[in-house]
């Protein structure tokens, strides 16, 4: 993997006004909300892929006059930084919060449920983790760390 000095409140601004036009399309909010993070020596390019199949999720989940939003903000603990990713749609139902990690399993009528699979993987590979908190009918937030000293 190609690792360089990573702004990753850049590469979510970036992300995000990438898929604006669809969040606009599906008449769902979606917003970035950048706090103070440090740099990190990363892939961007998979990072980039990791961002986008989450926030995608988010806005295929959302009904209209739904909302995601995205937040960065650093842990000294941990040193790690951490994005949020939340939203406003059905939820994950508790039988199926075990599995949304697993390649190839999808609710979606045309999905490959594979982005989740695939992000686990690349946050992983940086050192980091995906977790999700989730209350049926409330929505979803999905949380990812990366640390900054590997
Ligand atoms: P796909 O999007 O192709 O279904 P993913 O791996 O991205 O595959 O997601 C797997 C499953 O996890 C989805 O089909 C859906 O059931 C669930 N999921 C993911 N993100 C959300 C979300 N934000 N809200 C509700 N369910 C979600
Ligand atoms: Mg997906």
């Amino acid at each position: 993997a190609i690792k360089k000095e990573c702004d990753i409140n850049y590469e979510l601004a970036n992300m995000v006004t990438l898929l604006s036009a669809q969040a606009r399309g599906e008449e769902v909010e979606l917003r970035f909300t950048p706090g103070e993070v440090p740099t990190l020596s990363a892939d961007p390019e998979k990072l980039r892929q990791a961002f986008m199949n989450v926030i995608l999720n988010g806005i295929q989940a959302s009904a209209p006059g739904g909302r995601v939003l995205v937040t960065t903000s650093y842990d000294r603990q941990s040193r790690s930084i951490e994005i949020r990713f939340s939203d406003n749609g059905p939820g994950i139902a508790r039988e199926a919060i075990g599995k949304i990690f697993e390649p190839f399993f999808t609710t979606k009528g045309s999905g490959t449920g594979l982005g989740l699979s695939i992000t686990k993987k690349i946050l992983e590979g940086h050192g980091g983790t995906l977790e999700v908190e989730s209350t049926p009918g409330e929505g979803a937030c999905f949380r990812a760390r990366l640390p900054t000293e590997t």
